[in-house]
């Protein structure tokens, strides 16, 4: 057992992963280091000392594989404080242009690897007291949004099992929570090809450092059960107005925005 609290964090290598790993790193947690990428997170390792953190290659959609690393990780540790569950694609366009394989893909990557890891950390999670499963939903999941249909539709998908298991699992002391963001400056967003209209109408405007603050702020939150969380106000600004205007003006807004 070691003697700091513990994260576990899926997708640390880039982005919004990696950025998460470094502020509780800073904070004096326990850091274990998961993604495709095992090298980059085995050089954040080196960068936190040895004995801080863990590293390992993982593929989420690998269900067994994801087992053995958190049994591997609670070997080390003895505990499980926050459950990150964070690695995810992209894949826009319109969607009877894109590969099928592609929106198998998100499902296998952005739902299934959730599902996987919240399926694998349930008996960590339970045994520590306090812990929380935060997973990495995003505001796709505010409206249906046309060049994000199928990325939306994981994402509406890890919303609704988030808000399932934060009631299933609080007789169990596990809080389980998701964030829901705009656009963040991640390789995710820079990467992209052919940026969708939206990107260029409503701009990048987040940082990975203000979600991985708003991962921490979650994860410290224990005055009432809150389960979804929009980082900045232009995600909050969405959300609201999502919640108190009519649907026909949602709708005329998000074809504004996507450009249809
Ligand atoms: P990113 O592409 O910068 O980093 C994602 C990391 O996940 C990469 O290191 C990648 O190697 C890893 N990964 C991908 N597939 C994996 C797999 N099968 N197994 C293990 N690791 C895998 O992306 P990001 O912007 O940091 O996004 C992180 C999460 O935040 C994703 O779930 C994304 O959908 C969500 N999100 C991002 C934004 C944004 O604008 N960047 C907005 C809302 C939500």
């Amino acid at each position: 057992m070691i003697d700091r609290p513990a994260i576990f964090i899926t997708g640390a290598a880039a982005g919004i992963g990696r950025a998460t790993a470094e502020w509780y790193a800073a904070r004096g947690w326990f850091v274990g280091l998961y993604d495709l990428a095992g090298s980059a997170c085995e050089g954040l390792r080196q960068k936190f000392g040895a004995e801080f953190a863990i590293a390992e290659s993982l593929d989420v959609t690998d269900a067994s594989a994801f087992e053995a690393a958190l049994t591997r990780f609670w070997a080390r540790t003895g505990r499980l404080d926050v459950m990150f569950n964070n690695a995810g694609i992209l894949h826009t366009g319109e969607f009877a242009e894109m590969p099928l394989a592609r929106h198998h893909a998100l499902v296998d990557v952005n739902l299934k690897g959730v599902i996987n890891g919240a399926h694998a950390a349930f008996q960590y999670l339970k045994k520590t007291k306090c812990s929380c499963l935060i997973n990495m939903a995003s505001a796709s999941a505010i409206n249906g949004t046309p060049a994000f249909a199928t990325y939306g539709a994981t994402k509406f998908a890890v919303k609704g099992l988030t808000e399932a298991l934060s009631i299933e699992w609080a007789r169990h002391g596990v809080r389980v929570m998701d964030l829901l963001p705009l656009f963040v400056a991640t390789p995710m967003v820079n990467n992209v090809a052919v940026p969708p209209k939206s990107v260029g109408r409503l701009g990048v405007n987040l940082t990975a450092e203000d979600i991985a603050s708003a991962v921490w702020r979650a994860s410290q939150w224990k005055l009432w059960p809150r389960t979804h969380w929009y980082p900045g106000t232009q995600t909050q600004a969405l959300a609201w107005s999502n919640k108190l205007l009519p649907a026909l003006v949602n709708r005329i807004s998000t074809k504004l925005v996507t450009g249809y």
